[in-house]
């Protein structure tokens, strides 16, 4: 007899945190306008409407939207009446509208900000914001001794780290003292058109650190609509995953279901942060976790476009500056 379909969505163990977080995330960036306008009701509608399925896990930063993201969400978070031990947030330090800037001090004031635009007292995860733009000797040395500090105030739990260059993790990883990070960010790097992420879970699961995956939609190049002006992907790449978006709506599918499901079939990621902004977006992404899980996925569609994609296969962008 088939297994019955599951009752919600999927939570999944996050490193050695202890928290068990939807393998659907929250991102919150298009909270902060960056991907086109969005209204007060419609960022709590969401957020309401992400509950209500069983995402318990949001992510945002200083940075998205010069802050607002950080606001709406914040007050989204408290217009739904959830109890705070009932979801994880997530937000980072080191970078803003202003520039960069990851010195102890800075990281340790912008935390107090954070929270206060946020209405939290406490934020699950702080995390080192792109930290290929700042010297990452300078995380280890400086950044991370600052965020442990804060840990011992209780307004982080835990530590992360987030970046485009897959290198910066092991660079770092292998240098910070074990336990120090608890959590890497990727983005970018599982979604159909590059995977790159694959090869290093291994290393990654045995420093014992979660892993959070992000922009499973290549941030707007695997859907109908296409990516914002600003998506810093090359040429060549935009127009396949066009191709590739095309070719699914001639087919009557949509490649931003097939592109959720494909970054949610590895469980070793323990959420998959997708940006949303409003309530069908929401329901969507849900329901395409909830089918992966009852039916499996459309693997004569994803073979279609994994060969509509194969000649950018992995080709990505650069990102930060030259580390010495
Ligand atoms: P994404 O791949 O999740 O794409 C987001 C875009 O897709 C938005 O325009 C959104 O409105 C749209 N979208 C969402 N669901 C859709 C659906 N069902 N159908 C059609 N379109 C849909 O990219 P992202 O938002 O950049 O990444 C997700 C989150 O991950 C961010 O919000 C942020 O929280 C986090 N993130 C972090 C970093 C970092 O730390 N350096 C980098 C990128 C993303």
């Amino acid at each position: 007899m088939a297994a019955p379909p599951p009752a919600s969505l999927e939570l999944r163990p996050l490193g050695g945190t202890g928290l068990k977080v939807s393998c659907v995330g929250f991102g919150a960036s298009p909270l902060g306008r960056v991907f086109g306008p969005v209204s007060e009701d419609e960022a709590v509608a969401s957020v309401r409407e992400a509950f209500r399925l069983g995402i318990n896990f949001f992510d945002t930063s200083p940075y998205y939207g010069g802050t607002l993201s950080e606001k709406m969400l914040g007050m989204a978070l408290k217009a739904s009446g959830v109890p705070r031990d009932q979801y994880f947030v997530s937000t980072k330090c080191g970078r803003y509208k202003e520039g960069f800037d990851f010195s102890a001090e800075r990281v340790t004031r912008s935390i107090d900000e954070s929270l206060e635009r946020l209405q939290l007292d406490y934020v699950d995860i702080l995390q080192c914001h792109d930290i290929e733009f700042g010297s990452l000797d300078q995380i280890i040395n400086e950044t991370i001794p600052a965020l442990l500090k804060l840990k011992e105030t209780g307004k982080i739990r835990f530590i992360g780290i987030t970046g485009l260059p897959l290198g910066i993790f092991t660079y770092v990883l292998d240098r910070v003292p074990p336990g120090s990070v608890d959590v890497v960010l990727s983005y970018c790097h599982f979604s159909i058109n590059d995977n790159a992420l694959e090869d290093l879970l291994p290393y990654l699961k045995s420093k014992g650190v979660g892993i959070i995956s992000a922009s499973p939609l290549a941030m707007g190049l695997l859907t109908e609509s296409g990516p914002p002006e600003w998506h810093p992907a090359p040429p060549e790449l935009k127009s396949a995953c066009r191709d590739a978006a095309a070719f699914c709506q001639k087919k009557g599918k949509n490649i931003s279901k097939l592109a959720m499901q494909y970054s949610l079939t590895n469980k070793d990621i323990s959420s998959m942060l997708v940006g949303m902004n409003c309530v069908k977006q929401v329901e969507e992404n849900v329901a395409a976790a909830m089918e992966l899980a009852s039916s499996g996925m459309d693997q004569e569609t994803l073979s279609e476009v994994e060969a509509i994609l194969k000649p950018v296969k992995n080709l990505t962008w650069p990102s930060g500056i030259q580390q010495s």
